[in-house]
This record gives structure tokens, sequence and C-alpha cells, in this order.
């Protein structure tokens, strides 16, 4: 036998600790330092080192994959589950924007918000297109995107319901999530929504009020905060699960912890709160943002366990998407994700949406038929992947990161991969840390590790 190339261990000094991860496996294993000292030898003898003990040691290894069979190629083998979840056109992973037209006019958004939305003809040729797609798959996935999908609430619920039905009489598995900004989730949107089966949304605040108002505004520079803040308190109280998105670049950074404060003092139950920092990412092709206010991929990765520390501290939970092993970065490069405009264009990125004049692939036609228009588009997205990157070959979080956002690559943002990178290549020790803490330790011990740039 022999270790596994993705394996990453990690010494957490205050409790004499060792965390030992692999990326394959997502196996997540401590070890005291007398177990941590067999594990090695175990590693580096082949499977045959260790004394006492050794064998239930080394069955863990095996089970959580650090140790592989000699013959494995575990390269082959990711690349094995790439190339199946890439080429499988069973899957129904759909991306669907029924507007593009938004209340806010946020400095960063890269969506051209014109205002197309969904009319009886499109919403008809999706329903008749999704049942053809189900009916050879074991599970369906929509995100609901704009736009503002609530500004397309009847649509959002007739395809919804319809979408639910559907998957229910097939027997088959149906997720839904939808991105929204919040600025019209009242009470009567989000008693339709979870009646129309969507439970789980992704409401967006950059920083406190100072902060955030500055990025988000409506037409004119109203401000947006103080009613966005009143939504989620009704949102978070109808049962609704957010997944609360802060964009953070250098204008907002200090404003992040502010809000994390906010938020602390609003919500003392966070149970269906998640906490996601995200970095605000300059889109060349329509300007989006000064590249002067972005940090790059390598400082966020920095900052990001600095920020989900606080937040830590605060009660708020580690989700498990901060670590997981993947197939795909994300869908952009398979063949059962479709991300659908108003028009029912089909594009392969989020980014696109608004520019399918120059994006497009294809699109539905009125019988749910997709027609392929532009296979050279298609090819390039469908090609892509990290097994050609040099980088992405010795790269110890590949699994869990699968090369990255492709965007930054295919539309000429940068050469550099780096700008796609996994923030998980810069940080993974911290956050397998921050995991360990999160999941075993009174939060107060934190204060132990040593993450940079934390606020105090
Ligand atoms: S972190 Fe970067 S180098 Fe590593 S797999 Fe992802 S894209 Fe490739
Ligand atoms: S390629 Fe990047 S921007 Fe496009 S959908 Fe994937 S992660 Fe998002």
């Amino acid at each position: 036998m022999k270790p596994s190339n993705y394996n990453i261990f990690v010494h957490y000094k205050p409790d004499n600790i060792y965390i030992g991860y692999n990326a394959v496996s997502n196996g997540f294993y401590v070890f005291n330092e007398e177990q941590y000292r067999q594990v090695k030898d175990i590693l580096d003898n082949a499977g045959n080192g260790g004394n006492g003990g050794a064998n239930t040691l080394k069955d863990t290894l095996v089970k959580g994959r650090f140790l592989v069979d000699d013959e494995m190629d575990e390269l082959k083998i990711l690349k094995l589950r790439n190339n199946i979840s890439r080429f499988n056109s069973e899957g129904t992973a759909l991306v669907i924007a029924p507007t593009l037209h938004c209340p806010l006019e946020c400095r960063y958004c890269y969506v051209d918000r014109n205002k197309a939305a969904m009319d009886r003809p499109t919403i008809d040729a999706l329903k008749k297109f999704y049942l053809k797609k189900i009916e050879r798959s074991q599970s369906a996935t929509v995100s609901w995107t704009g736009g503002e999908p609530l500004l397309a609430l009847d649509t959002v619920v007739e395809l919804n319901s319809f979408f639910l039905n559907e998957a229910k009489n097939k027997n088959i598995l149906y997720r839904c999530i939808m991105a929204t900004n919040g600025y019209l989730l009242n009470a009567d949107a989000c008693e339709r929504l979870k009646q129309c089966g969507i439970d789980k949304l992704q409401v967006t605040l950059d920083g406190c009020r100072e902060y955030h108002d500055k990025l988000r505004y409506t037409p004119g520079g109203g401000k947006t905060f103080d009613r966005i803040m009143a939504n989620l308190v009704t949102a978070v109280n109808s049962g609704l699960k957010i997944t609360l998105r802060s964009n953070i670049n250098k204008d907002n950074y200090d404003g992040i912890f502010n809000l994390i404060d906010h938020l602390d003092e609003v919500f003392k139950d966070k149970g269906n709160l998640v906490f996601a920092p995200c970095m605000v990412t300059e889109i060349k092709e329509v300007k989006s943002f000064c590249p002067c206010n972005v940090y790059t991929n390598r400082e966020f990765s920095r900052l990001e366990p600095g920020i989900l520390y606080y937040a830590l501290q605060k009660g708020f939970k580690m989700g498990t998407d901060k670590l997981s092993t993947l197939r795909t970065f994300c869908g952009a490069n398979t063949l059962s994700l479709q991300v659908i405009d108003p028009q029912v264009n089909i594009l392969k990125c989020w980014c696109n949406l608004g520019r399918a004049d120059k994006n497009r692939v294809g699109y539905i036609k009125e019988d749910g038929e997709v027609i392929y228009t532009d296979y050279s588009a298609l090819a390039r997205w469908m090609d892509w992947n990290p097994f050609e990157i040099e980088e992405c070959l010795k790269c110890k979080v590949l699994p869990i990161c699968m090369g990255g956002c492709m965007y930054h690559n295919l539309m000429g943002e940068t050469d550099a991969i780096d700008m796609g990178c996994s923030h998980r290549r810069h940080n993974i020790e911290e956050i397998l840390k921050l995991f360990y803490l999160s999941r075993t330790k009174d939060v107060s011990r934190l204060n132990d590790i040593n993450l940079g740039n934390v606020k105090n």
C-alpha cells in the first residue's frame, strides 16, 4: 500500500492533537500525539509500520483513503469521476432566471438588468423541457436567480409547484434554492415561497448599514439595508433557511465584523442562518468593479478564516460546503446543467445571464426540445477540465476544487489559474482547525488559534 497524495495533516498545538484530512474521501480524523506517530509510521512504511493498536489505525487510514493500494492511480480516478459527471446527460440541474429586471442597482452587479421576463409561451416550453429532462433523471435541482426572481414571483410559484409535483409523481428527489436580494422578501412572499416548496434562500448583505448601502442601492441611490434586514427577520421567523452571503472587497472589509455583531444582536437563534463570506470578483467583460478595490484570490483566502472565526464565536455554524469533495467545481462544464434566461436561451455560466447574444449555446423550443446553436461555445465549456492544467495536477486540494471557476479562464479574465482557484488552496490548514474547533470545542478556545487578520 502507499499514502494518498491528498492527505493533509495539521498540528493544533493548544490541544496537542493532529487533524488528518483526506480530500478524496473527505475523511476528517483527530489523532493524539501517540496515534499520530503511529499514523506517520504506517504511512511511511507502506502500511506496515506502527505497533500495538496499529491495526485499528491502519483500518481507519484505509477506510479514510489515507492509505491506498499500490496500483491505484488517484488522478485517473478523479478524472474518471469528473468525466462521468461532465458527460452525464441524464442529470437535471437548472439555473433559472425568470426575469432579468431588478429593483436594485448594486455597484458590482454583472447581470444586464434589462426588463426581460418569462411569458406564457416560454413558461410552457420550460415545463415541457423539464418533463423530458426528468424522464431519465434520479433527481432534479433548480436554482432560482435573476435579475431579482421575486419580481416574477407568480412565475416562480407556478413553475416550482409544477416541478415539485412532477418530481413527486416520478418519485425522484427535488431540491431547490433561490438567490434573492431580499428587498421584496415580505411576509406574503415568504408564505408563497414556502407553499410552492422553496424553503432555502440566499440573501445578500454586504457589511453593516454604512457599507452595505454604499454597494447595494436602488436606482438613484436609495438605501436598502434596513428594509432587507427587516425582511430577513420575517423570513427567518417564518421558518425559511437562509444563507446570508456577504460580498467582500477592500472597501467593506471592516464592515463585515460590524454586520456579524448586528446579526448576533438580532438573531439570538441562528439555527436557520448560515453566514457565507465571499469575495467580490472583477468581471472585466462588463467592467463591474474597479480592480483596485478587489482582493486577489490569495489575499481573500487569508482573510476568510478570520471572518469565519469571528462568525463562529458569535454562534454561526461552519457550513459543510466549506469542505466537501467535488466532481466538478460547478456545473458549467457538465451536460446536466443548463442556465436558462427569460427567453429560454441556454447558457453555461451564471455570469453570462443577460448576454445571450454573445454567450448562448442553444435554446428551448416550444415543444421543450433543446436546439444547440453554438457547438463551438458548448465545446469550449465542456472541454475545460483541470486535468490539463499543471498546477491543478500538483494541487493538494484538487478533489475539493476540481479546477475552480471556469469563467475566469474561459472568458479571458486572466491567464493565471489562480483567480479561479478554491480558497482552500491557500487556507486549508486554517479551515481544518476551525472545523475541529467548531465540532469539538467550546468556541471560546478559538483565541488559541493563530488566524491572521482577526479583528478583536
Ligand atoms: S485550487 Fe487552483 S490549482 Fe488547485 S485544483 Fe483548484 S484551480 Fe487547480
Ligand atoms: S464558471 Fe464560475 S461564474 Fe460560472 S457558474 Fe461556474 S463558478 Fe459560477
